[in-house]
């Protein structure tokens, strides 16, 4: 497969007028053209990270009900946040939620506005960072979730197969950052790669981009990004049991901070 120079970066303003008519209404955003809550924005991509926006949906909406605010989160015990979460999986992601929520509520439920200072926050990493930064206080980066990493490849023709690509595609990204609208931006590039950059199907006739699209003109866009062979999954077995009294009630215990289902009742 030829690698094409890369194409002249496309054009910002075909995006996000794509994006004022076309959006996914979710209820962590704003509408196009408005900041959202930074509280909202964080408590979305922590929930995103391994789970679909599907899932996560309902979750949220009964999270910022139980907890309205930053302090209201950040005072509640740590076994009710975890109850809240149950079902989403990965449970770290609670307890750093937990944390992160009372580190900010330190700072006056204030979030930090930049990257750099957000991933100084418990649990926030350079993505969660990106994605804050951009759409809670339109700071000028481009998070590059696996969507954003699809349309990257393909505009680009970048045909390095993933994961060794992800740097590449990392920087390549920085061509659809800007001033004008950096939120919108954000989550324009998501929302392409969510509903029209598709992985199997993209559906180019529809895509605001398809012009300057490289992968397309090539008729390659349906082959990238590359991934690698993955290795076979090891087959693995467990035994699951549970321990009663002579009433037939339940024995529990915590299970240890870390690893597997971390700090969780079993
Ligand atoms: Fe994706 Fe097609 Fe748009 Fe290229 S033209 S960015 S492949 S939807």
């Amino acid at each position: 497969m030829t690698i094409p120079p890369h194409a002249a970066p496309p054009d910002r303003s075909a995006l996000l007028a794509w994006y004022d008519r076309h959006c996914r209404r979710l209820p962590w955003r704003a509408e196009p053209g408005r900041r959202a809550d930074p509280y909202h924005v964080w408590i979305s991509e922590i929930m995103l990270q391994q789970t679909t926006v599907a899932a996560v949906a309902d979750y949220f909406v009964r999270f910022t009900q139980h907890w309205p605010t930053v302090a209201d989160l950040a005072a509640a015990p740590l076994d009710d946040v975890l109850t809240q979460w149950a079902g989403l999986g990965y449970y770290a992601r609670a307890r750093n939620l937990h944390r992160c929520a009372q580190a900010v509520a330190a700072r006056g439920g204030r979030f930090p506005e930049t990257p750099q200072e957000l991933q100084e926050l418990p649990g926030i990493g350079p993505y969660t960072a990106a994605a804050v930064a951009a759409i809670a206080f339109d700071h000028p980066v481009v998070p590059v979730d696996g969507n954003v990493e699809r349309v990257t490849a393909r505009m680009f023709a970048i045909a390095t197969p993933l994961p060794t690509a992800k740097p590449a595609l990392r920087a390549a990204a920085t061509a659809f950052a800007g001033n004008e609208r950096p939120g919108d931006m954000a989550q324009a590039l998501m929302d392409l790669g969510a509903t029209v950059c598709t992985p199997r199907q993209p559906r180019c006739v529809l895509c605001p981009w398809q012009e300057a699209c490289a992968a397309r003109r090539l008729g390659i866009a349906a082959e990238l990004p590359a991934k690698a062979a993955k290795p076979e999954k090891p087959l693995r077995r467990g035994t699951a049991y549970w321990l009663t009294d002579r009433d037939g009630a339940v024995w529990l215990r915590r299970r240890p901070e870390r690893g597997l289902l971390g700090g969780m009742v079993e």
